[in-house]
């Protein structure tokens, strides 16, 4: 199958290895300047962050939700450094004990900021530890154990806690309480993406023209991390075959041979719409019987294909199922019975 020569969706989503991992962040832009789109979040983060620098305090804590890939943890690096501030990286299932918690935050420094990546990870006992400090910038340990045990209270430096989250409702409302700012990631439009594939061409030393560019764009699922990686798919190929320029054979080519197609969905979002058409009808169909019927995790679906597949408007979570609409039948060249 396809997919043999190609990443899935997922690996281009998830899984980072070290050399994806150094890939992304030789192209993260490090100031709201070079952050592409997303504007309201910018204006407002510009807003709050001068108004900090202004009064010398932390910036209020910020939770950024949204799909994998469109920038949230690109977002921390550039809020920290606009900030001035230093950036410490964990994630929700890194914290395993409150001690672990703890002794990252008592080691954070006056103004730094702590991003928690996955925050809906966390486990409820590592959370609470949370609570105390987000808002009292302080943690109370235990001394002592059986009756002379007591409470003592362990003054913090003032830092600021940037959360990311893919799945905003399993963050507990306590957590959610405690952020100031609660900004939600968009899908981004096919210009922005442009902007974005441009601008990583250039880093990349790579000479893409505007048309293909456009047409690269219009591929990516709206979605940062999948333009830059099928970026570099589409580099490879043009290397391979010696083409100083990437055009439009070779961006066909590429995308033929990982298939994605002309609206950026792959093998398994056309596997997803067509088991829903026609083995169950257009649907309703359950999160855990699709899930089976396409051999995937029911949260690669959900967190991985869904969300674009809903921005499409091929879509439709409803209480009783996924249901695939009218404009999936079409792409799919299906004829559709209301
Ligand atoms: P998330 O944390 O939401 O999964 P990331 O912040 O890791 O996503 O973004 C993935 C990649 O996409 C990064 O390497 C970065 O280069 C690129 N990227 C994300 N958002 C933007 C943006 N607004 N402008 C330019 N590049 C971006």
């Amino acid at each position: 199958m396809i997919q043999s020569e190609a990443e899935n969706l997922e690996k281009l989503v998830n899984a980072p290895s070290a050399e994806v991992v150094q890939f992304e962040n030789a192209l993260r832009p490090k100031d709201l300047k070079a952050y592409v789109g997303q504007d309201l979040i910018r204006n407002n983060l510009s807003i709050s962050i001068k108004a900090a620098r202004k009064r010398k305090e932390p910036l209020d804590h910020i939770l950024l939700h949204g799909s994998p890939g469109l920038g949230k943890t690109t977002l921390a690096h550039v809020i920290a450094n606009e900030a001035g501030a230093n950036l410490k990286i964990t994630s929700g299932p890194a914290l395993e004990k409150q001690g672990d918690v703890a002794s990252i935050i008592s080691n954070l420094q006056e103004n730094d900021v702590l991003f928690i990546d996955e925050i809906h990870r966390l486990k409820p006992v590592v959370e609470e530890v949370l609570y105390t400090a987000m808002e009292d910038f302080g943690i109370d340990i235990v001394i002592g154990k059986g009756p002379s045990a007591r409470n003592m209270r362990i003054n913090l430096p003032k830092f600021t806690l940037i959360g990311a989250t893919t799945k905003l409702s399993l963050i507990s409302s306590p957590l959610r309480a405690r952020f100031g700012n609660v900004f939600k990631l968009q899908f981004y439009s096919v210009e922005e993406i442009k902007e974005i594939i441009l601008r990583s061409a250039t880093i990349l030393n790579t000479n893409i023209d505007e048309e293909v560019a456009t047409l690269l764009a219009k591929s990516c699922r709206q979605t940062p991390r999948i333009a830059n990686r099928l970026l570099k798919r589409v580099r490879d190929f043009a290397d391979i075959n010696n083409n100083s320029v990437i055009n439009k054979t070779i961006l066909i080519q590429t995308l033929k041979s990982l298939g994605v197609d002309d609206l950026g969905l792959d093998e398994t979002d056309r596997e997803i719409l067509g088991v829903i058409v026609d083995k169950f009808r257009g649907g309703p169909v359950g999160l855990n019987t699709l899930a089976a019927a396409v051999s995937e995790e029911e949260n690669t679906i959900e967190d991985i294909y869904e969300p674009f597949l809903i921005q499409l408007g091929f879509l439709e979570r409803t209480p009783r199922g996924r249901i695939a609409t009218k404009r999936a039948y079409e792409h799919l060249n299906v004829e559709f019975f209301s």
